[in-house]
């Protein structure tokens, strides 16, 4: 789609990462399931299971950029998402944003452009069995921390 966040930053950390204005992604809860992404394999640590998302746009918060990523990804309908709390991840000259949220009920995801191979619901359970994506997989125990936290409502 090219927005203007499209592009690669050299990171203080070492890495280079996807995403001018940094990045966001969604964790998408529902019933005890989140939402995966099976990475296309030209994609950057491509072939691995991850979180839709993708670079924020100058413009963009990181909750706004999450969800548009999810849509033109998953087809994740906005309206249908309740967002939680966002989980900043800051490596100094750029960040990137986990955009925790739940679904109402009537949600369906399904892939929605070339960047993924595929779409599921995976239980919170067995998402460590699935080949994530390393930024992901460092994230994940810490996020889960965080999901069990916030949803016991
Ligand atoms: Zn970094």
């Amino acid at each position: 789609m090219g927005g203007d966040g499209d592009g690669w930053v050299g990171c203080t950390c070492g890495g280079r990462h996807w995403g001018l204005n940094g990045a966001a992604g969604l964790l998408l809860v529902q019933e005890g399931s989140i939402l995966l992404q099976h990475r296309a394999p030209w994609s950057h640590n491509g072939d691995t299971w991850g979180l839709p998302g993708g670079a924020r746009d100058s413009h963009e918060t990181s909750i706004e950029a999450a969800l548009r990523e999810a849509n033109e990804e998953a087809g994740i309908q906005a309206e249908l998402v309740d967002v939680l709390l966002v989980e900043r991840e800051d490596h100094g000259n750029w960040a990137y944003d986990t955009v925790i949220a739940r679904t109402q009920i009537g949600l369906t995801a399904y892939v929605a452009n070339h960047e993924s191979l595929e779409i599921r619901w995976v239980a919170l359970s067995e998402v460590v069995d699935y080949d994530l994506h390393p930024a992901f997989a460092k994230a994940w125990r810490k996020l889960q921390t965080t999901i069990d936290n916030s949803l016991a409502f």
